[in-house]
């Protein structure tokens, strides 16, 4: 373990324009970078070093040395819940800096980036809680045998993130395999690979011993797919779209690696004519504007009971006409990722017009303004046979349907190939009750879009994916059971 030379968080990730990769407790360049682009201006501001598939051997060879030898698992596990504290308390110092330069590479707002180092601090809190809590069982057999089971740490954790919530998303997969005891290699995204260098920083100051972590940007289809097949890999956490996902497990097929899946989504609210409107629409800044609507379970969809549907798709559109850049209010317009992502969105819009969705607001491209910007844009008489209703947009869309039946809300919300969330917006305890079971998502929203945290599981059904990320239940995606049975007499 290298002994970090005390000095002050905020020294060690000051801005620069050329960011390396950690391998193994170091800082390593590469021959090739990467440009790293800022979405409100369009403009390059900073480069880094592209992985190279030697690298990623020497990651895994590192990781797999630090897994072997029993480094972060030999010691009383209290050791580990320091650990993790320790890297919370990091985290937490380097929130100011860190959120300014997720900002730049992402586009989202100051507020949401500072959260996203919040969450990630609370990631490894969370779990600092339970690393000293992985109990097996004891199972009785009768006399003549002791039996109980040993969680064991998965050993290689090799874990593949997104552009959209990159601070975020790693650390939820990243506290809970180090407090189950894992070496970690992380895959940044290629489009927003720095603010998440800061991690490893924190790691590296909290002294976490050198092979336990190294993250590496890569081309995905390169260094993503070679981490995916290594055979010294025992487990490969991937985040992102159904088309890289289904790679993914096709690479993780040949060496039997198993494999957590949290893909994408198009979610559905089911509104009822007794809905808090209020609420509702609260609901919608959140669920369809914030982060420029690049959320996984973002609420893609509104299906409206009819005696409301006109009315509500009017609130809608007043809200999205509301939602501008630089607002000061809690969701303000943040740009998309990239041109080509506004591309696609724009193209998506069209289609959806050509198919005879009813456009009520937006469609363009931000006027008068540099970078990446789309306008909230709500289109409504959207049937289930029409491209906007089945497929993931990432953009600040939304699209509304109307239902004339209980049974028909459900099967409209279930009739896509997602699942990974969906709502219900009701003052009816029964239908609440009908709603929760009839959603095929893997979590339900009564009342209010993204409520519940980082102590809920979260993951997909159907196309979205499978595992559990968060909560008390992910840790036991970062161990294998182990049963053992002693004949005593
Ligand atoms: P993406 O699938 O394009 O890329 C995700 C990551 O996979 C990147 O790091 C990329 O470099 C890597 N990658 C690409 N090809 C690869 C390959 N062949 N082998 C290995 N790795 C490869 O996704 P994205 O555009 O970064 O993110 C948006 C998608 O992620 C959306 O579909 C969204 O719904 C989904 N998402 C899901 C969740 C969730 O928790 N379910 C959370 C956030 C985002």
């Amino acid at each position: 373990m290298t002994q970090a030379t005390p000095q002050k968080m905020t020294e060690l990730t000051a801005i620069q324009t050329h960011w390396k990769n950690y391998i193994g407790g170091a800082w390593k360049d590469s021959e090739t970078s990467l440009e790293v682009t800022d979405p409100a201006t369009g403009n390059v501001f900073a480069t880094v070093a592209c992985a190279t598939i030697d690298d990623v051997n020497k990651a895994v060879d590192i990781a797999r040395a630090c897994a072997d030898s029993g480094e972060l698992t030999k010691d009383r596990p209290a050791t580990r819940v320091a650990l993790l504290l320790r890297i919370a308390e990091n985290i937490r110092e380097i929130t100011e800096e860190g959120a300014k330069l997720l900002v730049k590479e992402n586009g989202k707002s100051l507020a949401d980036a500072k959260t996203e180092f919040d969450t990630a601090a609370r990631y490894f809190e969370y779990y600092a809680g339970m690393a000293d809590k992985i109990e097996g069982k004891s199972i009785p057999l009768g006399d003549d045998y002791i039996d109980y089971t040993i969680y064991e740490a998965v050993g290689v954790s090799a874990q593949i993130v997104p552009w959209n919530f990159p601070v975020d998303i790693c650390a939820r997969s990243l506290a809970p395999a180090l407090a189950a005891g894992n070496a970690v290699i992380v895959k940044s995204p290629e489009i927003t690979p720095l603010a998440i260098t800061m991690l490893a920083t924190a790691c590296q100051q909290a002294d976490l011993p050198d092979g336990a972590l190294s993250i590496l940007c890569g081309v995905g289809s390169e260094v993503g797919a070679a981490l995916v097949a290594h055979p010294k890999v025992d487990q490969v956490v991937f985040t992102g779209s159904v088309p890289t996902g289904k790679h993914i497990l096709k690479g993780a097929a040949d060496n039997a690696t198993p494999c957590i899946m949290e893909l994408g989504g198009k979610s559905a609210a089911v509104v009822f004519n007794d809905a808090d409107r209020k609420q509702f629409i609260d609901s919608v800044a959140w669920g369809v504007f914030f982060n420029a609507g690049q959320v996984c379970s973002a609420m893609s969809r509104i299906l409206v009971e009819r005696d409301i549907y006109e009315e509500l798709i009017e609130e809608v559109s007043a809200l999205a006409q509301s939602v501008k850049p630089n607002s000061g209010e809690q969701v303000e317009l943040t740009p998309v990722i990239s041109e080509d992502q506004r591309q696609q969105i724009l193209e998506m819009c069209d289609t959806a017009v050509e198919q005879g969705a009813r456009l009520v607001t937006g469609g363009k491209a931000l006027a008068d303004r540099d970078g990446f910007y789309i306008e909230p844009t709500v289109f409504a008489d959207v049937t289930p046979d029409m491209n906007i209703f089945q497929e993931e947009v990432f953009g600040p869309v939304i699209v509304i349907t109307p239902f004339d039946s209980e049974e028909q809300a459900y099967e409209l919300a279930n009739a896509t190939d997602f699942g990974l969330v969906a709502g219900v917006f009701t003052n009816n305890l029964s239908r609440t009750m009908r709603a929760t079971r009839a959603l095929k998502a893997g979590q339900v929203f009564v009342n209010e879009w993204y409520a519940g945290g980082i102590e809920t599981p979260f993951g997909g059904v159907k196309m979205s994916g499978f595992g559990r990320e968060k909560g008390q239940e992910a840790l036991y995606s970062y161990v294998n059971t182990k049963n053992v049975a002693i004949r005593v007499s």
